[in-house]
């Protein structure tokens, strides 16, 4: 193969780490590698929670793909990917077409609704800068509104979030704190707003240390969060939600319904006809797809099983960087004509998750655990550490929490 394309669709951790990964080990006399992405952006996913909530804008959370990859080394292409053809190992694009000798697959992930009346059309979702973003405005828009209605309208200034996984707490957690300057830039009185978390399960974040979830909850419980557990969400309307416990049916009225209980692999991958568990590629353990020698996935496309536990790993962020190195070291094999490659092995260094700037829980190494200042320390940590790997000092300096303490 003369010159092999690469072509690695989505610049998400996964994407954009294999690329900056492959810039380094690869010189564009061994290799043509073109990056497409739907935005000139990449973006922390892990951060988008608090975009959503207004504590943090946008801007910090978004990094210009021109600031971390050298152009002179990858082809950048800004367009959306409409299908693959892993048979004519083409990707369909909205504005042309590509061909690749190897492709890597990093379209990250999708909300999931599971069939849920009225979610689709009446719930929001964090799942990228643009949904975070009208999150933000849609709840600040209704508080603005709810000083100017002749009758009281509790919905305005109800937000209810669904799901009580990691995304659900970490939102409820920004909202909680975003509240009282929400009240007092729109003279809403913080005792009339209800903010609720609605998890179908009989615990927040199932499987994770009881004495963490504990702490958690009660902190956000002293900030004005209402758990409703074992209660299931089962519609979705105008006016609010239907949620069900033990049998009964309850309306709760809410113009703030977000939907944060369940994510699945981007639905380009299984259209494409790839084979998929739940909507991710069971990868081999070198990370490509069963049936194509040529194709990786990296990220929330793809599932990994855990031997101990014989369930999928969770696909987390700390995954996807760590199937990028994997995925660079194998390419960079094939395109030198060696078929040794590396098998995928996950380094699962812990949990954190943020409960607000100054708060967070987390279970680290082996098995410490931590929570409060120490915690959100360990997360700040984490966050700098990945934008020191992908665009060293400069990016850090530039995007990073450096302020440890507030
Ligand atoms: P994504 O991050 O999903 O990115 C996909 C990329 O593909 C995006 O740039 C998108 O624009 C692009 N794209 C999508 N469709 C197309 C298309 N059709 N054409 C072109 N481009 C496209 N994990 C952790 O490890 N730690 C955390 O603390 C953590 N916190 C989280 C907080 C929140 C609020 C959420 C929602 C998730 C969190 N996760 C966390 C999970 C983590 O964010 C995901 O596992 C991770 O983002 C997956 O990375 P990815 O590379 O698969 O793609
Ligand atoms: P999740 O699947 O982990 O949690 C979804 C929750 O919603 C579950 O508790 C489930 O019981 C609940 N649920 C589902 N249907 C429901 C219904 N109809 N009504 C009420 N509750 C319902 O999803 P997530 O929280 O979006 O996390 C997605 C992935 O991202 C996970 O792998 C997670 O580990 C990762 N993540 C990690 C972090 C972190 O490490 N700090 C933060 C956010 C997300």
């Amino acid at each position: 193969m003369n010159r092999p394309n690469i072509v690695i669709v989505g610049a998400g951790y996964g994407g954009i780490m294999t690329a900056v990964n492959l810039q380094k080990q690869v010189s564009p006399e061994e290799a043509n590698i073109t990056l497409v992405n739907k935005n000139d952006y990449h973006y922390q996913t892990t951060w988008l929670h608090e975009n959503a909530a207004g504590t943090l804008h946008h801007d910090r959370t978004r990094i210009a793909i021109k600031d971390v990859v050298d152009f002179n080394k990858i082809n950048f292409v800004q367009d959306t990917v409409e299908s693959i053809d892993p048979k004519s190992k083409t990707v369909k694009l909205e504005d042309g077409e590509l061909s690749y000798d190897y492709l890597v697959i990093g379209l990250g992930f999708e909300s999931a609704t599971f069939g849920i009346e009225g979610l689709e059309e009446y719930a929001y979702s964090i799942q990228n800068i643009n949904s975070a973003r009208l999150i933000r405005d849609h709840i600040e828009y209704n508080f603005a509104q709810y000083n100017l209605e002749k009758e009281e309208r509790q919905d305005l200034i109800t937000i209810v979030v669904g799901g009580a996984g990691f995304t659900g707490i970490e939102f409820v957690a920004e909202v909680a704190n975003r509240i009282p300057e929400l009240c007092q830039e729109y003279d809403v009185p913080r005792e009339k707003v209800r903010l609720l978390n609605v998890e179908g399960g009989p615990t927040a974040l199932a499987g994770f240390d009881p004495e963490l979830v504990e702490y958690a909850m009660n902190r956000l419980e002293e900030k004005g969060v209402e758990f409703r557990l074992g209660t299931m969400i089962k519609k979705c309307n105008e006016e609010g939600i239907i949620v069900e416990k033990d049998e009964e049916q309850e309306e709760i009225k809410s113009k703030n319904v977000i939907w944060a209980a369940g994510v699945t692999g981007n639905s380009i991958v299984q259209e494409s006809g790839f084979e998929v568990n739940r909507g991710r590629v069971p990868v081999r353990d070198d990370l490509r797809t069963p049936d194509y020698d040529d194709v990786f996935v990296v990220g929330d496309c793809a599932v990994i099983m855990n031997p101990d536990s014989e369930r999928p790993y969770p696909p987390t962020a700390q995954i996807a960087i760590q199937m990028a190195d994997t995925t660079a070291h194998n390419l960079k094999q094939l395109i030198n004509g060696n078929d040794k490659l590396e098998s995928f092995q996950p380094n699962i260094q812990g949990t954190v998750a943020s409960l607000g700037y100054t708060d967070a829980i987390g279970v680290v190494f082996d098995d410490t655990k931590l929570y409060g200042r120490s915690a959100s320390i360990m997360k700040k940590a984490i966050d700098n550490r990945y934008l020191l790997k992908l665009g060293g000092v400069g990016l850090l300096l530039k995007k990073g929490k450096l302020d440890m303490y507030h």
